[in-house]
């Protein structure tokens, strides 16, 4: 026998095995872990069809499952679920006017300047679940982590949008050196938060909360002469009755050893429609609404 048919006689010898065991103990949620990201076991995902398909013997549509072409095979489909690699880190800002305005809730008096939302590994989350938020690893830089890094929807209580960002994004990026504990990923990202100096950035460039709107290639240009990389600017598309897109977030990105570096690579995908956040896409070229904080907007 062929090296390749025996590795497939054998992995549908697993498969089925695999199948049935989770099929008989009625545990759809472990047999999806099999079958999910092979497309096909939306349909066989649960415990019903796995009990019936194995009591029928019906080796058939476990080969089916099992036996995708090379590149969704078995090995591949645990190397996608386990692909935490990543290449570069994005630090996102977000306009706090913005996040009031999409979350619709009420967060009331945001913080009138660009905060940050997270540091993000790009392609990597949730890298590490048994490494649990721990505030406590953080207290020394609570003032700093209010100020800077506030949850605009919960002003309230910060520590939950913290421990989501660590448990999303930061044991990501925790495979750097520089950002391998929760003091470093939070202390790291306030560092480049601070030495980024959007803020200010943006007022040298005369780009400030207005009525009036900018055109999304100036922000994009002003931003990429000044940091000598290439940004990515996310935006609300208009709602109904509004006229024009509204700008969430600005975001930069860095190598793995930190030095600025252009989000988007020519040719690169990701230019278009990728969202961060719900309601979030990245900008149109063409006008664009930069909202004034509720009480200057009075
Ligand atoms: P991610 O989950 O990747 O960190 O970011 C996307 C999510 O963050 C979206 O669901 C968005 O609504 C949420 N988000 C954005 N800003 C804030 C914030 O200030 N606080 C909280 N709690 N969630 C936020």
């Amino acid at each position: 026998m062929k090296p390749a048919a025996a590795r497939g006689l054998l992995l549908s010898s697993l498969c089925l095995a695999l199948c049935c065991r989770g099929g008989a103990r009625g545990s759809p949620t472990r047999l999806r872990v099999y079958h999910w990201r092979g497309g096909v076991g939306s349909w066989l995902s649960t415990s019903h069809w796995f009990i019936r398909v194995c009591d029928l013997g019906a080796p058939w549509v476990t080969l089916l499952s099992c036996h995708l072409p090379p590149e969704h095979g078995f090995e591949e489909r645990q190397k996608i679920s386990d692909n935490h690699e990543w290449k570069k880190l994005i630090m996102v800002h977000h306009w706090p006017v913005t996040v009031c305005k999409e979350v619709e809730k009420d967060c009331r008096d945001p913080p009138d300047y660009w905060t940050i939302h997270g540091l993000w590994p790009d392609r990597a989350e949730e890298c590490n679940g048994s490494w649990p938020f721990n505030f406590e690893e953080i207290k020394d830089l609570l003032p700093e982590m209010k100020m800077y890094w506030p949850d605009v929807i919960h002003p309230l209580n910060h520590s939950h949008f913290w421990k989501h960002e660590w448990e999303k994004h930061g044991t990501c990026a925790a495979q750097l050196d520089a950002l391998n504990s929760q003091k470093k990923y939070f202390g790291g990202s306030l560092g480049l938060y601070e030495k980024l100096e959007l803020n200010s950035i943006l007022q040298k460039l005369g780009i400030k909360p207005s009525i009036n709107y900018y055109q999304i290639s100036d922000i994009k240009d002003a931003l990429a002469s000044m940091y000598g990389v290439v940004p990515k600017v996310q935006c609300l598309p208009p709602k109904q009755g509004e006229e024009v897109q509204t700008i969430g977030q600005i975001e930069l990105c860095f190598t793995k050893d930190l030095r600025l570096r252009n989000c988007t690579e020519p040719g690169e995908l990701g230019e278009s429609g990728r969202a961060w956040g719900p309601g979030l896409e990245v900008c149109e070229d063409g006008p664009a609404f930069y909202p004034p904080p509720p009480q200057s907007a009075r």
